[in-house]
Formats: C-alpha cells, sequence, structure tokens
C-alpha cells in the first residue's frame, strides 16, 4: 500500500452493538488485514479496497449526513420543522482485522481536524501500541497477556464459554467485561448462565452480549 492509502473492507453506519459503548452510532470503518489466524475468527478481512485518507472522511460524512428539515407527525397534524437541533454522529469505530495494522497519524490527523472533530474509537486484538489521539480504546486480547502492548484501554473484552475460568489481565482498564461465547450468530445460553455467574461472583467485572450478532439485520 502506497503512503496514504489504506485497504477498507468496509465502510457503514450503525449502532455500536456491545461494551460500554453500546447503542451510540458510529460509523464502522472496518480495515482489512490481521497479523493474527485465531481458529474461531468469524470475520472476513482479507478483501477490500484502497482508500486514501480524503475517500474515507467523505464516505464517513456521506452517510452521516442529516437532512436540512424533516416533517414532523404531533397529535395527527403533519408539522415542518424540528424540535432538536440536527447534529450529525461524530464517532468512528476503527475496527478489523487489526486496524493498527494500517492507521497512521495522517489519517488520525485528518478526522480530528475536522470541525466538529471526529470522536475515534478502536477495537484492538492488543498487539499493537494505540496511538495517543485516539478517544476510545476496547481491547479484546487473542495472545498471552505477556505479549500484550497497551498498558492502559479504557475497556477490555474477553469472549467466555461454559466453563472457562475468569481472565487475569495486566492491562489497566476503566471497564473489565466478559462477553459469552456464540455459536454461529446464535447465544450459547450455557455461556450467558455461566458468564452472569462469573460476573456476580466478580463484581469488578461486567457482562457485555453481543447485540450486533442477535440482532444483525436490524442493526445495520
Ligand atoms: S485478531 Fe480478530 S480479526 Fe484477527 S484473526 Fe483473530 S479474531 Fe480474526
Amino acid at each position: 500500500m502506497n503512503q496514504g492509502q489504506y485497504l477498507i473492507n468496509e465502510i457503514y453506519y450503525t449502532i455500536h452493538g456491545e461494551g460500554k459503548r453500546y447503542g451510540i452510532p458510529h460509523v464502522f470503518i472496518r480495515f482489512s488485514q490481521c497479523n493474527l489466524e485465531c481458529g474461531f475468527c468469524d470475520t472476513e478481512y482479507e478483501s477490500g479496497r484502497i482508500m486514501t485518507g480524503q475517500q474515507i472522511l467523505e464516505e464517513a460524512e456521506q452517510l452521516t449526513k442529516v437532512a436540512d428539515h424533516q416533517d414532523v407527525t404531533v397529535n395527527g397534524a403533519k408539522k415542518h420543522g424540528r424540535y432538536l437541533p440536527q447534529i450529525p454522529c461524530r464517532n468512528i469505530l476503527f475496527c478489523g482485522g487489526e486496524p493498527l495494522l494500517q492507521i497512521d497519524s495522517d489519517l488520525i490527523t485528518l478526522l480530528k481536524t475536522q470541525d466538529p472533530p471526529w470522536f475515534l474509537a478502536i477495537e484492538t486484538n492488543g498487539t499493537r501500541a494505540v496511538p495517543a489521539e485516539i478517544d476510545w480504546v476496547t481491547m479484546s486480547p487473542k495472545v498471552a497477556e505477556h505479549a500484550i502492548v497497551p498498558t492502559k484501554v479504557n475497556e477490555v473484552k474477553y469472549v467466555r464459554g461454559y466453563g472457562h475460568g475468569i481472565p487475569k489481565p495486566i492491562v489497566q482498564a476503566d471497564h473489565y467485561l466478559l462477553s459469552p461465547m456464540f455459536d454461529g450468530e446464535m447465544a450459547d445460553p450455557k455461556a450467558i448462565e455461566w458468564c452472569v455467574k462469573l460476573v456476580k461472583e466478580n463484581p469488578q467485572w461486567s457482562l457485555t452480549v453481543q447485540h450486533h450478532k442477535l440482532h444483525f439485520g436490524q442493526l445495520r
């Protein structure tokens, strides 16, 4: 890839499906390529299109554009206008693959120097350092604890199945999350029950569920 170009698997606008930012709308920028080959991986990250930072920005702005006005119905009568000012979404979530293989200071600076600047969140596997300008870091470690690079993140998230133990993370986090294992797009009720038990016994942890898998069609 040339300087200033990125291989992007997909860009779409939806609400965040898990973690402490669940329910908040974000433009998802899914980068192609990963530095790991996890056996359980269910993400297609090989294919992609080459984009410049400017093209990524324009696509994010296009997806989040709001109409200048809208009609609303109040007590059966159609009214013209709005009751709240419409402010376009300014949240981006970088994901992948492993987004930190490609994210660089040029892309971050471009997004951060817009008016208003974009809030930048990232989902990483913990194998790369995270630039300080990223506003929210979610780490879902896929390597042994001693191999994890970031030392402080906003949230650390572990997938747990029935019978798995409580993780012992080295990284410091504001939020420690357990995510029950899924069987494809089906939640495993035994894994949910088990994670609830773990959280009740270890209350510094909280439960997160992959709502985007449960309600995939609706959330897109
Ligand atoms: S780190 Fe994530 S995207 Fe990469 S192979 Fe593992 S599960 Fe898949």
